[in-house]
Formats: structure tokens, C-alpha cells, sequence
């Protein structure tokens, strides 16, 4: 099922700390801007669904005969649970695999739930390694958020992936075969991807978003995530499945390379006049993206891409982010 196309991925591989630091800290999850439609279960086809939780984070759920994939596990323990409320719903079948496609809590801290089912935990080697790393951080800056949302911060464990692969992992479920890959840093070191071919469907994580404006603080590379959205959109699939906002087509991918190319070659060409950053993230409004979720954080994107292009570091990943 696999052929020589897909075998041929391969990896591609402070000034202003305490600003930055202080900046970090204050940015809200990904799942603070509320306001969408509620969590529903969508079919992509006949074994094949996808968890659209627009004011959360979604998931993925492969169902077959012989046993179930999730991919992404939830922000929060008892988000897990309602998740596996929801399967149980379409199948009794165990949960034997839980991917991880990336470091950000609300992608992994439902772990524990799923370990409970007895699923085998999986992600990239980088993103595990940033993980076990960087989780309390990212667990602190979600506390606000689940508080809010009534849920615990204290049941919240990391529970770390139980097994991790390098370019690509093939799982076989019931006769059929999808394919874990990671060609190179997206919007994070280590975002992998979970093809899903006899659906035509890709798992995105958070390097497409439809009609969002991405966090930019943790990718070490805007043309490197360009080059991989690239791969992305010439895959043979029809159907993109972000780790947030609804289903994506083709078209989203042009749209995403847009929105990272214009903020990049704006921000190289004020500071190439030598614009300070404060002026900056005044002159910079970029308005035809005002009707994209999170545009309201327009000016921390521009900070972000200030720091990177100052340092040629990712703003979030302090202790760094190469797997050393
Ligand atoms: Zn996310």
C-alpha cells in the first residue's frame, strides 16, 4: 500500500529574554477563544471519524474490527474520558494505539486516560524528547483555562509516549495500514502526521489550521514548515484533519503558506529598515487576516517572528529545542 513515494521521506530537518519570557507566559492556550459550535463526531468514512471540538482541541478516531486508534488524546483527563464516552458510542472494540502528533499539552495530557484503556502511546522521538522537557511548562500556562473550564489542574499527569519513531511508523488494524510521519519541524520540532490512504485523509496537527492564524513561538523554521504544508497538499488525499478548526481542503494549504510567507517577508523588510519591534507590532496588522481565529494575537506573532529571525532560535523552547 505504501510505495516508494512515501519510503522516500526523510528528516529536513536573546535579545530581549525576560521580555520574551514574560510574553510567553502571558499568551493563552490554544482553546481559550470560545465561541464555536459544539463538540460533534463527524464521519470521514466508514471506520474513519473525526472529533471536531472547535473551542477545544479534536481528535481522530480510527475504529476498526480489531481494535481502535485515537490520535490526540485531549487537554484534560476528564475531556479523555468524554472522548472515550464518544467511541464507545461507535465501537466496544479495545483502544490499542493513542498518538501524540505534538508537544502541546492539550495534544498529550489525556494520556492517562487512554494508558487506562491499555493503548500503546506513540509519538515522534523530538516531540517525546520536548515532552518530557518542556510539560510542566506548558501544563502552567493551561491552568487558567482549565479552571475556568471547572476542570482540575491537579488530575492532569504526564504520562510519557510508550514507544517513538524516527521518519515514519506503519500501523496495520484489521487488513488496512496508516502511516505516522515526520518530515522535518512544521509548527513544532517533531509534529507528526498519521495518513490515513484508504480514506484519502491526513492528520495535520497544528501545522494547518483552516482560516486560523498559527502560534508562531515554536517553530524553528517558517520555511521549513512551508516546505512540509508543500508536502502536505501534494499528497493523494482529499480531506485534512487539524488538531484544530473544522476539516480542511487543498485550498487551506495555499491560504496557510500566504498567512507564513507575507508575516515572514513583512517582518524581514521592517527589520531590514531597521524598525524597532514595538513599532512593528503597531505597523504590522496584516488586515486580511482580521476575519481568522486568533488574529486578535497578531502582535505576539510578530514578536515571535522578531525573535526568530534576531536569534534564529524559537521563541518558546528556552532550554532549546534540537535533540542533543
Ligand atoms: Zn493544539
Amino acid at each position: 500500500m505504501f510505495g516508494a513515494t512515501t519510503r522516500r521521506l526523510v528528516l529536513c530537518a536573546a535579545f530581549c529574554v525576560g521580555l520574551c519570557v514574560a510574553a510567553v507566559w502571558s499568551a493563552p492556550p490554544a482553546s481559550a477563544q470560545r465561541g464555536g459550535p459544539p463538540a460533534q463526531m463527524k464521519t470521514i468514512a466508514d471506520d474513519l471519524y473525526f472529533w471536531f471540538d472547535y473551542d477545544g482541541t479534536n481528535s481522530i478516531i480510527w475504529a476498526t474490527s480489531e481494535g481502535v486508534m485515537v490520535v490526540d488524546t485531549q487537554p484534560h483527563p476528564a475531556q479523555a474520558r468524554r472522548l472515550i464516552g464518544e467511541i464507545r458510542k461507535i465501537t466496544d472494540k479495545p483502544i490499542k494505539w493513542a498518538i501524540n502528533t505534538q508537544v502541546h499539552g492539550d495534544h498529550f495530557l489525556g494520556n492517562s486516560e487512554f494508558k487506562k484503556e491499555g493503548a500503546t502511546i506513540v509519538a515522534n522521538a523530538h516531540a517525546k524528547y520536548l515532552m518530557e522537557r518542556y510539560w510542566e511548562k506548558d501544563l502552567k500556562r493551561r491552568v487558567p483555562g482549565f479552571e475556568k473550564a471547572g476542570l482540575d489542574p491537579k488530575e492532569v499527569s504526564f504520562v510519557a509516549p510508550d514507544k517513538t519513531f524516527e521518519d515514519e511508523l506503519v500501523i496495520e488494524m484489521a487488513g488496512r495500514k496508516v502511516r505516522l510521519f515526520y518530515p522535518g519541524p512544521g509548527q513544532d520540532p517533531g509534529c507528526a502526521y498519521v495518513h490515513f490512504p484508504h480514506a484519502k485523509a491526513v492528520a495535520t496537527s497544528g501545522s494547518l489550521t483552516p482560516k486560523s492564524v498559527s502560534n508562531l513561538m515554536y517553530t524553528p523554521s517558517i520555511d521549513g514548515w512551508v516546505k512540509v504544508l508543500r508536502q502536505l497538499q501534494g499528497m493523494d488525499v482529499d480531506v485534512y484533519l487539524p488538531g484544530h478548526g473544522d476539516l480542511g481542503k487543498k485550498s487551506d494549504i495555499d491560504d496557510a503558506v500566504g498567512f507564513l510567507t507575507t508575516l515572514q517577508s513583512e517582518v524581514k523588510a521592517a527589520r531590514a529598515k531597521g524598525v524597532p519591534l514595538a513599532e512593528a507590532q503597531k505597523s504590522l496588522t496584516f488586515p486580511a487576516y482580521k476575519d481568522w481565529r486568533n488574529y486578535g494575537r497578531m502582535a505576539d506573532y510578530v514578536r515571535n517572528l522578531y525573535v526568530l529571525e534576531e536569534t534564529g532560535k524559537p521563541e518558546y523552547w528556552t532550554q532549546g529545542w534540537e535533540r542533543k
